[in-house]
Formats: structure tokens, sequence, C-alpha cells
């Protein structure tokens, strides 16, 4: 079956995380047609075997599809979260007073778990705890043995798996532990094409878990969720040895001051622009949708603006995990985007963006190729690329005209699910020049960019087949 090539597919690439609202065949399948790039299994939540079926059920839906979608794994890392209770959903009332244990106990409506163990070695009274993102927030009285006693100060309903912290407060242990070990070799066992990392908050939690992978034979691209206050005052060293960057607004709402959230996302964003590493926007932006069949203006509002932002991607969370409406938050999400996207003035974006280029050739060419294309109203921009970099490289100027990255790897095809801009296509190994122009032909001709002047802009590295070598621009009517 030849891959479907949709002319309303976003340039901003959609991240959805799927749980007990996706996990069958035709949800997922439902979610890729809905412009679905990237599926994120969140390793915080369920069990090793509900992620399982995800994944497996996202390799099969891309395959009857014949669409590409990344495998994005998100390991925990240094953090809190609540673990089993009974029941599952426990009601917290003002006032109220509740403990939390690091003990390995199933919870209840007076006691909760709190994994991995450490809260009651952090906790101090007076110290206030925002749990689930900060929906429920409450006072420590006093800390006795391992439990911590607190009082609501926001009532509340708490579920498994939910964020626990401690402001302003790193929590107690190694930053790999038992619980992203056992993430790690899920990922590595279903060759994830994305890892993502929660709570970094320095450049040696991302060699660490690098150092970890190096064991085995994958190479996901490493994405650093900055939710932490350490981890914005590291950023720059995160973001020098990460492959990509996930502003995690849930927890970093409650890390630092709310007010400060937006500015942080802006700042974020613009640095991973600059340094071409792709940056997801995440959390909470069409959280009504998790009950409501329509979003709110503020919500539509907050996707258009982290579009215009520069964001690579953007995320759904508990909208597709376990909300009552996954595929309609997919839709209205594709949506807005799109519509955003035909605001983003191309050109001055482009000016802008010249005052980051690189002085190599592989730069040089991905940004007149941009500029080729804007002057010369090309309907596409053919990246041959192996590695993806030559596509990525392109992306980072963010041409008006489509990506298309022509690789005869499936595994750099996955991985530019991430990347703004990109439709990625496998074609067969290149033998010849003659060979490569003929395919780059055949290609152009099935996507519904091209019009009847059949202009292409062309960026490759010759000789063909070499990674990382991006030294030509054609223009070619096909
Ligand atoms: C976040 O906190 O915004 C986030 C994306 O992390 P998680 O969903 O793992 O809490």
């Amino acid at each position: 079956m030849e891959q479907s090539r949709n002319k309303n597919k976003t340039k901003t690439k959609i991240v959805c995380t799927l749980g007990p609202s996706t996990n069958s065949l035709s949800q997922v399948k439902a979610l890729i047609e809905n412009g679905m790039s990237v599926a994120r299994l969140n390793l915080s939540h369920g069990t090793i075997d509900d992620h399982k079926n995800s994944a497996n059920l996202v390799r099969t839906a891309s395959k009857d599809l014949n669409q590409p979608v990344g495998i994005m794994v998100d390991i925990p890392g240094k953090k809190y979260r609540t673990g089993d209770t009974k029941p599952k959903d426990i009601d917290v009332k003002l006032h109220s007073h509740l403990r939390l244990t690091s003990a390995d106990v199933i919870g209840s409506a007076e006691i909760i778990p709190v994994k991995p163990p450490g809260i009651h070695l952090d906790a101090k009274p007076g110290k206030i705890i925002s749990i689930a993102d900060g929906l429920v927030k409450v006072k420590v009285l006093e800390v006795s043995g391992k439990e911590v006693i607190c009082e609501a100060i926001t009532p509340g309903s708490i579920s498994q798996g939910r964020g626990v912290n401690v402001a302003g407060i790193i929590p107690t242990g190694d930053f790999l532990n038992e619980t992203t070990d056992i993430a790690i070799r899920f990922a590595v066992e279903h060759n994830a094409d994305f890892i993502a990392i929660s709570s970094v908050g320095s450049a040696s939690h991302v060699e660490s878990v690098k150092e970890q992978l190096s064991k085995h034979d994958i190479n996901p691209a490493i994405i650093s969720k900055i939710e932490t206050a350490e981890g914005i005052r590291q950023f720059k060293s995160i973001l020098g040895v990460s492959d990509g960057i996930m502003v995690a607004r849930g927890d970093m709402g409650v890390e630092i001051d709310l007010s400060e959230v937006p500015t942080t996302q802006k700042q974020l964003i613009r640095a991973s622009n600059i340094a071409g590493k792709p940056v997801i926007t995440a959390t909470q932006m069409l959280e009504s949708m998790i009950s409501s069949p329509s979003p709110t203006r503020a919500e539509v509002t907050d996707v258009a603006n982290a579009v215009f932002d520069g964001s690579d991607a953007i995320m759904l969370s508990g909208e597709t995990s376990i909300g009552k409406y996954p595929v309609e938050s997919v839709a209205m999400m594709s949506k807005v985007a799109l519509e955003a996207e035909k605001a983003l003035p191309y050109e001055s974006i482009l000016v802008e963006k010249r005052a980051h280029m690189e002085h190599q050739t592989d730069d040089a060419i991905a940004y007149n190729s941009c500029q080729t294309a804007y002057q010369l109203n090309a309907d596409l921009i053919v990246a041959f690329t192996e590695s993806g970099s030559t596509a990525a490289r392109v992306s980072k100027y963010r041409p008006r005209s489509e990506i298309l990255a022509l690789t005869p790897s499936l595994e750099t095809q996955r991985r530019l699910t991430l990347i703004w801009g990109v439709t990625p296509v496998t074609t067969l190994p290149v033998k010849d020049v003659n060979d490569f122009f003929r395919i780059v032909k055949e290609e152009s001709n099935k996507s519904p960019a091209i019009n009847s002047d059949g202009l292409v802009v062309l960026v490759a590295g010759l000789p063909i087949g070499v990674p990382g070598g991006t030294n030509m621009l054609r223009v070619m009517s096909v």
C-alpha cells in the first residue's frame, strides 16, 4: 500500500499519550488518521503489560495505514508519585488530615503511599506539598518515621501515579533507580524511537541514561523533560547533550511560580529552535476535553500560541490517555494548529533565523533551500537524508514549503516523525545519480503539495549514502 500523504496534515507534530481510553486498534488508527505522529507511552502510569499492548497497537496501526508513527517511551525520573490506593480515587476534603508514607502499602482515604521511598526525608513541617500538578495541596504538620502528616489546604481528588512535589526540593536518591531501569529495558525491548526523561536536573542525568542505553543496540532520540527549577537553571547544558526538549508544564507549574510558566515556555522554545533541536510543548493543552467534547477558548488559543512560539510538536496527555474524547481532542488540535500555521510569518521568520546560522556547509545549504523555495514559491523541499540530519536542518529554518524527507532507513523515518514540517518517506537505496533524480521525481509527484509548476528544491549530500555531508542544492521541475 502507498504511504498516504494527507494535504491537511499539520506541520507541527502531534504527540498523543496512550492509555485506557486508547487501548484498541481502532482507536489508535483513529488517532493516526486525525493527526497523531508520535505515540507516547508514559511509564509513570499503568503496567508494563499495558504499555506492551500499546506499543504493539501502534506498530500494527502504523503498518496497516502505511503511516510512520514514532514511539516515545517516557521514563520516570527522580520524581515522587502516588502509589496504589483502594478505592482508586481518593477525595481529599479541605482541612482534612492525610498521611503520605514511604512505606510500600496499598493506600486508603487516610494514608497514601508515595514512590520511590524518600518523601519523609524531604518533607519538613510548614512545607507545602503539591499533588497531581497542584490540583491538591497539603501542608506538612509533622514527620513521624516514614509518615508525613499533612493538612489539606486545597481539596480535590487524588489517583494513582500522580506527581507529588515538595516545593523547591530535589527528591532524595539516585537519578537512576529500579523504576527507571525497568522503563529503559522496556524502551530497548520495544525499539523506542524517542526516550523522554522526566525531571532532568542536569546534563549528567541525561548522560547516565545514555550510558545505560549504550549497552544495547538501539539509538533513540533523547528528549529531556524540563519541569523543575533546577532543570530550568541547568537548561543550557541539558540542551547541549539532548536530542530534544519537552516543556513539561504540569510539574513546572508547581515547581516554579505558575505565573512564570508562559515566559519559561517561550525561553525554552526559543533556545531549542536556535540549537535546531525539536521542542515539544506539553500538558493541559486541551485539558477540558478530558470530560467535554469541545475545548475552552483559552485552550485553543494556548495550542495556537504554542505553534506561534515555535514548538516542533504539541502534546496531549490526559485528553487521549484517560479522557472521554481522545479522537475529538487530536482532531481539534490538528484543526487549530493548521489554522495557526497558515498565519505564521514565514518570510520574517527566515530573516530572523539568519542571525543564528552556523558557519558550515550543511547549515548554509539548509538555509538557502528555504530561501530559494520561498523566493520561487516551490511546492516542496526534498531532502535526501540517511540519518535525518539534513531534513532536521531544513526544518530549523521553518520553510513555508513542505519538507519531503526521503530516506532508505525505517529508523530515520520514525525519528523524523517529531520534526516540524517534515513528511518522512522511505525509499529503496539509491544506485547512482540518475537513479537518485528518478526517485526524487517519482516521490515528489505522489505529494499532494505538487501543483502544475511542479517546482521542487532538492538538498542532499553527494556522494549519496554517506551520512552527514549535505553539500548540494538543486532546483528541479518534476
Ligand atoms: C508534565 O509534568 O508536564 C509532564 C509532561 O510529565 P508527566 O505527564 O509525566 O507528569
